[in-house]
């Protein structure tokens, strides 16, 4: 793999991806201030628009409808972070929604979302579920495991109701596609970001670590991993949830805090991922994904999302039980 000169002598980079799931002022301002105070400029997905027809999972989350929201937004950007697009809004949106999403993205922050990452179970994503994937075999499996129908995810088919691939290929730029459980993704992913020629409404792909939640980003980023990315002289996208736990009684949570302090006074490079992918390509290691590359990359992603499942199900468990002793 050819090792990274990262600029001004940095000896890794790291940056977040905040999808904007039940993302509100309150539990997310904190740790933002936390993070514009240590020298870290991350990327933030938004929703431009409401979702009038209510939401399951997401009811509690704000949009850029929400005018102190807004204003929180539009600072961050002020700050240097960079703004990104995770979909319309919280649930499905048609055609006609999405477009009126990226418009009023345009007018708001004079430029295109450059930046996107599919949301939840959202029928506009693209080439979103098993079609994240190409290998028969793993893409019957993962329909098994999820419930998923196939044709649901629609934003890539043109004549969907939900299409809009033709708009992606106007403003977007760089698409999220598999996560990993590893801190360097260089380790996974070296040919980052790649064209992908059978999803080729979207011109750049990129691959991510995976945090779902404040526990996830915890132990993503223990020492051990801070000290392994240097020496690895690697790169770190984390994608994850910033109003999923990160701040507890109007404070961030103090091994979090403590964590990204230490990992703030390494010789890291923490810029946005726009900008980090923009070098990647000036340095020549993007491209066509090998067939090799992608082969292992598909297993991994896979043997990872297992793995994450079955924590999460024994997680589940013993909470369970710790409340029914507790009862
Ligand atoms: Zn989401």
């Amino acid at each position: 793999m050819k090792p990274l000169a990262f600029p001004n002598g940095r000896r890794f980079a790291f940056t977040i991806m905040d999808d904007t799931d039940v993302a509100t002022v309150a539990n997310i301002g904190p740790i933002y201030r936390l993070l514009a105070d240590i020298g870290m400029r991350t990327t933030k997905t938004v929703w431009p628009v409401d979702c009038p027809e209510g939401s399951k999972n997401f009811s509690s989350s704000s949009t850029l409808e929400d005018p102190k929201y807004l204003d929180f937004v539009l600072a961050l950007e002020r700050a240097g972070f960079e703004i990104a697009y995770h979909g319309a809004t919280m649930e499905s949106s048609r055609r006609e929604r999405t477009a009126r999403a990226i418009d009023k993205f345009l007018n708001l922050f004079q430029t295109p979302p450059r930046v996107y990452a599919n949301h939840g179970y959202n029928r506009e994503n693209l080439y979103w579920g098993a079609d994240r994937i190409d290998i028969a075999l793993l893409k019957s499996l993962y329909r098994r495991l999820n419930g998923e129908c196939p044709d649901y995810y629609q934003g890539h088919r043109p004549g969907s109701p939900w299409w809009w691939g033709d708009i992606a290929s106007a403003h977007i730029s760089y698409i999220r596609n598999l996560t990993f459980d590893e801190i360097d993704i260089r380790q996974v992913n070296p040919t980052m970001p790649y064209r992908d020629p059978w999803r080729s409404l979207v011109p750049w792909w990129f691959s991510a670590s995976d945090a779902e939640d404040v526990r996830a980003f915890n132990s993503l980023l223990r020492v051990e991993n801070q000290d392994r990315l240097e020496r690895q002289g690697g790169i770190c996208i984390v994608a994850t949830h910033l109003g999923k736990g990160f701040v507890a009684n109007g404070a961030v949570v103090p091994d979090t805090e403590r964590l990204l302090r230490r990992l703030a006074s390494q010789p890291g490079w923490f810029v946005p991922v726009g900008p980090l992918l923009d070098w990647l390509i000036e340095q020549g290691v993007a491209g066509p994904l090998p067939a090799s590359e992608w082969l292992r990359m598909q297993w991994r992603w896979c043997a990872d999302l297992v793995a994450r499942q079955s924590r999460l199900r024994l997680a589940r468990l013993s909470r369970r039980q710790a409340d029914r002793r507790a009862s």
